[in-house]
């Protein structure tokens, strides 16, 4: 008998591969399957990024970089954070991460342990609540809901801290609903947070780039108040459609960077070196990729939410970020998972239920836009065929 710690009997996953591998099992079966559910954008890496990949490897860069990642590159971050934000960082509390995703995990890690809590968006990224509970700490659910447009409330996240809390984690633009917290909500959770200085905010703006009919992202970075607890998550994957290149960033508070780069030591050793060049590229080379990418996301966006709407028993709100909407499926008269299982098993489009993403995502399920205009139309007729049939009325 072997004896693991009971962390991993606590932690969880991702549903939104399983479902991804159900897709594509299907699809090698013959049928025609359409991927509402992914979370990766359907655009190629721009081709200079590649190029300067390739361009590292064959200058040499084989071997190891310092754990947190090359001075070039964090510097790179720290002139596009004052570009974008007007916001100054120092280079030297800039961590480069194999992925986004390693941040939460090194912060969560690092917080959490029985007896403290944990504050979290549901519904929201899964991985939040998964390596809480590996750590032993209590999750404690920030409900996002519908009618804030699935921007989190300041006042009601405000009033879940207690003196257990550890660390609170904010999504906006939000994975799984696009939502989009107002700068105003931020201000007043920033102002309440003086309360509660011992607490730390780990801010995940991995969507950042991605917002919506004139709205400017608002991040956590423009609150100097704040900066001595900040972790601030970001990174490539979204913004430059390199989900599978492993490549984060995220910003430490001074006090606490050297447990960062100690665990980087002891984990995975630093980021690998020709995925780091190319890094610079992206945050130095020509943009137009991007905003091309963003342009298309825009347009689609729109087509979805219309077709959505146009469904029988499905409403969907405007989503401002990202690239998800997260329509209410509740008066279909289906609960959210069996009805996304039926989509995919039925009709072959792969979207993700709400209880996924946590209990407050029940009545709802995630159809994702990161795919092609044409592909949206189709998969969202062949939903509508399904939820018109008297067969399928529940
Ligand atoms: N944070 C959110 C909200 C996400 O949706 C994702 C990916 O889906 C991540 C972080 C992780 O990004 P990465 O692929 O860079 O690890």
């Amino acid at each position: 008998m072997l004896h693991t710690i009971a962390g991993f009997d606590r932690i969880g996953e991702e549903n939104a591969f399983a479902v991804l591998a159900r897709a594509n099992a299907l699809a090698a079966s013959g049928r025609d399957v359409i991927n509402l559910g992914i979370g990766q954008p359907d655009f190629r890496t721009p081709e200079h990024i590649v190029e300067a990949a390739i361009k590292a490897l064959r200058d040499g860069h084989h071997g190891y970089t310092p754990a947190t990642g090359i001075l070039a590159l964090r510097e790179a971050v720290a002139e596009d954070v004052h570009k974008k934000y007007g916001v100054t960082i120092s280079p030297d509390l800039v961590a480069i991460m194999p992925g986004g995703k390693v941040t939460m995990f090194a912060a969560i890690l690092m917080f959490g342990e029985p007896g403290v809590e944990i504050l979290y968006p549901d519904p929201g990224f899964p991985i939040y609540r998964s390596m809480i509970e590996f750590t032993g700490a209590k999750p404690v659910p920030i409900p996002i809901h519908e009618a804030y447009g699935f921007g989190f409330s300041a006042e009601e996240t405000l009033s879940l801290i207690t003196p257990r809390t550890r660390l609170i984690i904010v999504n906006s633009p939000a994975n799984p609903t696009g939502g989009v917290t107002p700068k105003a909500e931020i201000d007043k959770l920033v102002a309440g947070l003086a309360e509660w200085p011992d607490v730390a905010i780990m801010s995940d703006e991995i969507y950042a780039a991605m917002t919506y009919d004139g709205l400017e992202h608002a991040s956590f970075l423009s609150y100097p108040e704040i900066r001595d607890r900040l972790i601030l998550l970001d990174g490539w994957s979204k913004t430059y459609a390199m989900t599978g290149w492993r490549l984060g960033w995220s910003l430490w508070p001074d006090a606490i960077f050297d447990k960062v780069r100690k665990l980087a030591v002891n984990g995975w050793s630093c980021v690998n070196a020709p995925t780091q060049y190319a890094g610079i590229a992206a945050l130095t080379g020509p943009q137009d990729a991007v905003r091309a990418m963003v342009a298309a996301f825009d347009t689609r966006r729109k087509v979805v939410v219309e077709l959505l709407n146009a469904l029988p028993g499905v409403s969907a709100a405007v989503p401002k970020g990202a690239f998800y909407t997260f329509p209410n499926v509740s008066k279909t008269g289906w609960k959210a998972k069996p009805l996304a299982s039926a989509l995919l098993e039925e009709t072959g489009v792969a979207t993700i239920g709400g209880p996924d993403f946590g209990i407050y995502g029940e009545g709802y399920i995630r159809v994702s836009y990161a795919n092609s205009e044409e592909n949206i139309r189709k998969a969202l007729a062949r939903v509508g065929e399904f939820l018109s049939d008297p067969a399928n009325a529940r």
